[in-house]
């Protein structure tokens, strides 16, 4: 089988082809993606993806997240609740380790003859470098890295050997990425890209946060205006922005949505002594209004790549939207409205990246190496989807 691997900020994504066919390998919990978070408890024992995302909501010195961002820097990665040090490239190392064993599990172990990692388009050598080491680390040989650009144009074009000009909007978490790119006959170049470095998904859970759920909290219970300042609501605030995702995206395919904790998962009480929960009813209208202010500088800094690189609408021929965000059916309209280009409605925002990959791999000349066997099933990550091992 060949795979094709979307290390995500966020989120990570393995897909693979086998016998032409394109697969995602879920994670074990079923989700969609695999949240790119490792989880450390006390007694040394790791959690990975869904589950640790929730933790670090909850216990934020516990976990590894947003290593992505350290690739290639020699800043450590600190563990405070277990005094542990890891380098980003050992987390990443881990997250691969579980993707690959999402595949192997699915595949009843098939023997890997070639794997794509995506990396940004903006990656430097030291950050490829990063990149690759985390791959060998992780028991890949047979492993070349593709810009998330290209891989997504891929996704788009399949096996057609098409020619065409593509803007890919990449929003994903924390950050924002634009390319456009140029295929011929199939082959595929980054023309010019842009990012906004602090412009993704959490910051319209932020957005939320504070101009929903503060509000609705300090007119339903006995708390300050500023509460969020005091060390003792800092967990409210992280469990809001939890829920605040969740209603979040839900708002993606429905018209209105609850920003939901109990007050068991809140485990607060206000200044008179009322449990504190969370039920705040927010309509797709409200988180519009929120979001289309960063969408909009979205848009313009996609005007300004179009005008550098002297592109006018009708040169593009397709918009592909890439990243989390994107499923959100305002930016789509918008972003495709305003700049005047079609939008490929073929290709899923979360999972394209990883399937383009995957294409990539299939037709990529490995040079005759042999194809490396899959994970042997006593190196597999171990975690079962809702056990904690206990050894
Ligand atoms: P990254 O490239 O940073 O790994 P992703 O593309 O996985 O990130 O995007 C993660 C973001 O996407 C998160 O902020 C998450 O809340 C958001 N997201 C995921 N699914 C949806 C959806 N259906 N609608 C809106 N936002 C979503
Ligand atoms: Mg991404």
């Amino acid at each position: 089988m060949y795979l094709g691997i979307d290390l995500g900020t966020s989120n990570s994504v393995i897909a693979g082809i086998i016998d032409g066919d394109v697969k995602i390998f879920r994670p074990v919990d079923g989700g969609e993606v695999l949240p790119s978070v490792i989880f450390f408890d006390k007694r040394g024992h790791r959690l990975y993806g869904r589950r640790a995302y929730d933790q670090a909501m909850l216990q934020p010195d516990a976990v590894a997240m947003g290593f992505k961002r350290l690739m290639g820097t020699a800043t450590p990665i600190q563990i405070p609740a277990t005094g542990m040090t890891l380098t980003s490239e050992e987390c990443t190392a881990e997250i691969l380790r579980q993707l690959l064993g999402q595949a192997a599990t699915e595949t009843g172990n098939a023997p890997i003859h070639g794997a794509v990692v995506t990396i940004p388009a903006a990656f430097n050598q030291l950050q490829r470098e990063a990149t690759m080491r985390a791959a060998t680390l992780a028991g890949l040989s047979n492993v070349t890295l593709l810009q998330e650009p290209i891989a997504a144009a891929m996704s788009a074009l399949g096996a057609q050997r098409r020619s065409g000009q593509y803007l890919i909007y990449d929003l994903g978490g924390g950050t924002f990425d634009l390319a456009l790119v140029d295929a011929v006959e199939g082959k595929i170049n980054v023309v010019a890209h842009q990012g906004i470095n602090m412009l993704g998904g959490r910051d319209f859970d932020r957005m939320l946060v504070n101009e929903i759920v503060r509000p609705w909290l300090v007119t339903n219970f006995d708390m300050p205006e500023n509460f969020q300042r005091d060390k003792q609501y800092h967990r409210l605030i992280r469990i809001a922005h939890l829920a605040a995702e969740k209603a979040k995206i839900d708002l993606s395919t429905l018209e209105q949505a609850v920003i939901f904790a109990s007050s068991d998962e809140v485990r607060l009480t206000d200044n008179s002594g009322a449990d504190i929960f969370l039920e705040v009813s927010v309509t797709r209208k409200q988180y519009e209004d929120l979001i289309r202010e960063p969408i909009m500088q979205t848009i313009e800094l996609t005007r300004q790549v179009m005008e550098e690189n002297n592109y006018k609408h009708e040169d593009v021929d397709k918009i592909i939207f890439i990243g989390g965000p994107s499923r959100t059916p305002l930016i789509r309209q918008m972003v495709a409205g305003e700049l005047g280009v079609q939008t490929d409605l073929k290709v899923d925002p979360l999972t394209s990246v990883a399937i383009g990959a995957a294409h990539y791999a299939a037709t990529y000349q490995w040079g005759g190496q042999t194809p490396q066997p899959g994970v042997p099933a006593e190196a597999r990550p171990r975690t079962p989807p809702d056990v904690v091992p206990d050894e």
